[in-house]
């Protein structure tokens, strides 16, 4: 089977293929740095880091080019009430984006290119369109004559035949009731930062910024490009007609739209104040790893609704997930294999695969090794698995993460490395305190308190003091045995001793 993708130009389910050789070449919309980046903008951060470790998973070679928006008119807006330069401002938010980044396991894109680098490249792009008519100047602006573009609409569908020709609209986002003729660049105003080009004194609107900086890197017509639903229209209508009215080649091939993330049936959004930041969660206590799952586990084209209890039951499944491979790891099994076990596994990673070349169906990969665990634990609670059946699904598991990233219980030593020590340190006071009203559904209390302690004992950490513990009980020296029990029960992880050998478990 091969991969298949939903392509919002053509509105359907396409066989993806790259259009040259084996390299994907694609563009994303990042973010807009005039603040934090809220858990919605994550969700489609995530959605295209899986989309781009399945491009790896199928063998294709990817280049990706993300921008960062440094200047359009929320940036400037609030560069303005902080007081201060644009470029100091949005530094500060730039950061926390690569911190928040590397937090949630998104691989860097090939190139991150910032809009307030791409000023020159801009104005050339703006020259052409109105060497070639496409565009005009009024009042030190100009507009886009959106009229002139036959194919105005084609992504969005929208029928814009009624458009008055000639009236115009200034600001970088708007609905379509206000489409008209759209501003490549903004005339200098007072209290706002220009720059000097050759189309005189002033700045770029948005939409130009991702033509440019898209086609930069990937040449005219590339493979993928990429956003959440709301950017359809207008920015990525008019990215197609800048673009394509430029160079009179196609633009992108493939168009790929996230839904919202939502909170209470609304978008989560800044404008609406029903937003969280990695950081508000991180302070309540959740960890990065746990919320990237729960972003990933609803398929892209799908709204994902918000809510506490989602991201605790992510951890539980992940708990579950880091389990089993322990048990896997660390356990003592009869020799010989299952055949019966090896098949399942087989066929596990058959539809775990399938699922994402089925337009990224992240629901059903992650249900195929959910079910596949089940079986795997209780034949092992059953002495029915052994130890040839070690590989197979290990193997599985390395494949599943190295789309999911999650398998890795190292929250604790990434939140340290980034400074978070202090969030970490007010959650468990908070936790251990009182149940926070709108924390966590469960998990609070002294259990969670532990739980999260139990991260500064990294899992290989954990791993070593339970051989310890082993050699001790096998010399015969069971007060040391029960001295380091103890000691782990302190740090939150729970021992087991089963038959089949010792599991672990967090608080
Ligand atoms: P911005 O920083 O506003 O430019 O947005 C960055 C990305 O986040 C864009 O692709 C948006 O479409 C996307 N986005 C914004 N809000 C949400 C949301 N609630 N759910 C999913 N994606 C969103
Ligand atoms: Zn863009």
């Amino acid at each position: 089977m091969s991969l298949r993708l939903y392509n919002t130009l053509s509105g359907r389910l396409e066989e993806f293929r790259p259009l040259e050789r084996n390299q994907v070449r694609m563009y994303t919309c990042g973010p807009t740095v005039y603040d934090y980046a809220h858990i919605g903008n994550y969700r489609t951060f995530v959605f295209q880091d899986i989309l781009r470790r399945v491009f790896k998973y199928r063998g294709f070679e990817v280049r990706h080019v993300m921008n960062v928006t440094d200047v359009d008119d929320r940036t400037i807006r609030n560069a303005r009430a902080a007081g201060l330069e644009l470029r100091d401002y949005t530094a500060k938010y730039i950061e926390a984006f690569h911190v928040d980044r590397q937090l949630l396991c998104l691989e860097t894109p090939e190139v991150i290119a910032r809009a307030t680098d791409h000023i020159d490249d801009m104005a050339a792009l703006i020259q052409t369109l109105i060497d070639k008519g496409y565009a005009y100047r009024a009042e030190g602006s100009v507009y886009y004559r959106v009229e002139k573009f036959k194919e105005y609409g084609k992504l969005s569908k929208i029928d814009f035949s009624g458009i008055r020709p000639g009236a115009r609209v200034d600001s970088d986002n708007y609905d379509k009731a206000d489409a008209r003729d759209f501003v490549l660049w903004k005339a200098a105003k007072e209290g706002e930062p220009f720059w000097n080009t050759p189309l005189g004194p002033g700045r770029p609107g948005w939409h130009i910024e991702c033509s440019v900086m898209s086609m930069k890197y990937l040449g005219p017509t590339f493979d993928i490009h990429s956003g959440g639903s709301d950017l359809v229209f207008p920015h990525h209508e008019n990215e197609i007609a800048q673009s394509e009215a430029a160079t009179g080649k196609p633009f992108v091939h493939t168009w790929l739209h996230s839904e919202h993330l939502i909170v209470n049936g609304e978008k989560m959004s800044k404008s609406l104040g029903n937003f969280f930041t990695l950081r508000d969660l991180i302070a309540k206590g959740f960890k990065p790893t746990a919320i990237r799952y729960l972003l990933a586990s609803v398929p892209f084209r799908r709204p994902l609704n918000f809510t506490f209890d989602g991201i605790h039951q992510a951890q539980q499944s992940l708990d579950r997930l880091r389990n089993f491979r322990f048990r896997l790891t660390m356990e003592k099994f009869p020799p010989g294999e299952t055949n019966e076990l090896q098949k399942a596994a087989v066929k596990a990673r058959q539809t775990f695969e399938e699922a994402l070349d089925d337009n990224l169906n992240t629901a059903e990969a992650l249900g195929a090794v959910f079910s596949l665990v089940r079986e795997a634990n209780t034949a092992m609670d059953r002495g029915e698995f052994h130890d040839g059946d070690r590989p197979v699904f290990l193997d599985l598991l390395e494949r599943w993460d190295r789309i999911f990233a999650v398998l890795d219980d190292n929250d604790y030593a990434r939140l340290r490395q980034f400074g978070f020590v202090q969030e970490l340190e007010a959650a468990l006071s908070h936790s251990s305190a009182r149940p926070q009203a709108d924390g966590p559904a469960a998990g609070t209390g002294d259990g969670h308190r532990a739980s999260l302690m139990a991260e500064s004992l990294p899992e290989k950490e954990i791993q070593r003091r339970i051989s310890e513990r082993e050699t001790a009980r096998r010399r015969g020296d069971f007060a040391r045995a029960d001295l380091i029990r103890k000691e782990l029960l302190e740090a939150g992880v729970i021992l087991e001793d089963t038959k089949s050998g010792v599991r672990w478990k967090r608080k």
